[in-house]
């Protein structure tokens, strides 16, 4: 089969990357597919990109969806790039089931990155066939647009559909494609890529290309390498503060899989918690534990320690004087995410401007939750409702609330709410979960607050599960609909919405994730 002409959907092209130097990409065209069907469309992300969404539903949409016909101005490539894999350095990997087709500049100025997911083979598919089963098509779909919603920088989906042909892994699977959007997809790897080659003047083009691209005010550095690599720090501290603050698990962070965006891609084998144990882990090829919650901080800061060491040829003439520029600015890591962490967790519990003793308080609430086994999402909900006045229809107590063991922590969490805004407040405190002394407080805007930030639907893995397995087995795609449609308001609860904001039955817990590859 070959490719349909070009489709007459003027996308906002205006492709950079495929002007760097031949080395940083294949050519490649998509490889049709036999009998697309549209899935989804993702109308206000269409909308920020400057696509029509009818279009993208049209006939001719689902054909440049599917890869079986470009949009005018797409010129799409497989990127390369390489990377360290649960800490093995891999020196040559790349797009094996993705194109780029292009940057388009969005509503908002931006520039986004246009890429097929699952659109066939290329030079860097090694022993793999480029495409992709439903079920991780939707995973991603799922989780990716949640996070969205939840205000965690991330890659999004812009549309997917089946192919109409199966792929085969364990056992055949319907295949599907979806259109990926990021800010860019470049990696650690990419830059890794090129130091491991010493061509040193592909990662200084590339470095160049970043920092027009990302971090503008780096190239007025001194040494802008440098300044990118303190931006690029920043910009992963905020993200892994956010992802500890949802619960979110990424389990894969190689750093093929880390942005210099600083946008969360790759939702192969990911998952929220549900109990909150800082050492979960769900990826079934995890068998260390190297990505378990509690260290994805710490894996984040050695990513950092990848990436600076390929900056360093880039940083001044004198090696030994880049190595300590580096080394200094490394150590700053834990810092910038102990801030970013502190502050989310402490707003989190209604406390807008953290003390040490804030810290303590948070601390103290999370070795809470791991003694009682509580469910993560739903505690700190539950505490935004303590913190607010009660309202049946919209409380979640009878799917969660604190037991006894939390008295003692609560009594001190409404002191200290209590004493946020009145200068001193000596009223004694009992421990039932009224207070009035709260009640009265003039300061409902924080309190009202924790409930925004606190959602109360997020995409539990026994729920995706539900929706992959009535869309693979059975062609159903409602059950995605409607978890789509519900995971587009995280931050509401209504008594109909029970299904979608209660943990797991025992029998529904998902206790491993996979890549799907
Ligand atoms: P991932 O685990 O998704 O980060 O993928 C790691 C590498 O394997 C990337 O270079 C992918 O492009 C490649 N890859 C994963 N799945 C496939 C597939 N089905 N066909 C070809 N390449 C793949
Ligand atoms: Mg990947």
């Amino acid at each position: 089969m070959s490719l349909a002409k070009s489709s007459t959907m003027n996308f906002r092209f205006d492709n950079t990357y495929v002007r760097l130097p031949e080395r940083f990409y294949s050519h490649q065209m998509p490889e049709p597919v036999p009998n697309p069907r549209l899935i989804r469309v993702n109308h206000q992300l269409a909308d920020l990109l400057g696509i029509d969404p009818q279009w993208l539903g049209s006939e001719e949409g689902i054909s440049v969806i599917a890869g079986n016909s470009l949009p005018i101005g797409a010129d799409p490539i497989a990127t390369v790039y390489a990377g360290h894999q649960f800490g093995s350095w891999n020196p040559q990997l790349g797009d094996g089931r993705a194109l780029l087709l292009g940057e388009v500049l969005g509503t908002d100025g931006e520039r986004y990155d246009i890429q097929l997911k699952g659109s066939g083979q290329t030079p860097y598919s090694r022993m793999g066939d480029g495409r992709a089963p439903l079920g991780p098509v939707l995973r991603e779909y799922i989780v990716s647009e949640a996070m969205a919603r939840l205000g965690i920088n991330t890659t999004r989906v812009l549309a997917a559909v089946t192919s109409g042909s199966q792929v085969i892994r364990e056992t055949p699977l319907p295949g599907g494609l979806l259109v990926r959007v990021a800010k860019s997809h470049i990696r650690i790897g990419t830059l890794e890529f090129f130091a491991a080659r010493q061509d040193f003047e592909a990662l200084q083009l590339l470095v160049n290309h970043v920092i027009q691209r990302h971090y503008p005010a780096a190239a007025d550095a001194r040494y802008p390498a440098l300044s990118l690599f303190e931006m690029v720090m920043a910009a992963q501290a905020k993200l892994v503060a956010n992802w500890q603050g949802i619960g979110f698990i990424h389990g894969v962070m190689n750093t093929d899989n880390t942005l210099l965006s600083g946008e969360t891609i790759d939702y192969g084998p990911c998952a929220f918690m549900d109990t909150y144990h800082p050492a979960r882990v769900y990826s079934s090829i995890d068998h260390q534990g190297r990505y378990a919650y509690r260290n994805q901080p710490g894996i984040t800061h050695w990513n950092m320690a990848c990436l600076g060491q390929v900056l360093v040829p880039l940083i001044g003439d004198d090696e030994k004087q880049a190595v300590e520029l580096v080394k200094e600015s490394l150590q700053g890591f834990a810092g910038l995410f102990l801030e970013e962490n502190i502050n989310l967790l402490s707003s989190k519990l209604g406390l807008a401007q953290a003390t040490p003793d804030d810290e303590v308080l948070v601390r103290d609430f999370l070795n809470l939750l791991e003694s009682s086994e509580s469910d993560f999402t739903l505690a700190f909900r539950r505490l935004s409702e303590l913190a607010n006045p009660e309202d049946g229809i919209k409380s979640i107590r009878e799917l969660f609330d604190f037991t006894d063991d939390f008295t003692p922590w609560l009594t001190r969490w409404r002191k200290r709410m209590a004493h946020k805004n009145l200068a001193l407040n000596n009223t004694t405190l009992n421990n039932t979960a009224r207070q009035p002394d709260m009640e009265s407080t003039p300061d409902t805007e924080a309190r009202q607050q924790m409930l925004l930030i606190n959602p109360v639907l997020i995409p539990r893995n026994h729920l995706i599960e539900e929706v992959i397995t009535a869309a693979t087995n059975d062609g159903n795609f409602a059950p995605f609909h409607k978890l789509m449609e519900l995971l587009d308001d995280p931050f509401n609860y209504h008594k109909n919405r029970r299904k979608y904001a209660s943990p797991p039955l025992p029998e529904q817990v998902v206790q491993q994730t996979f890549c799907g590859t």
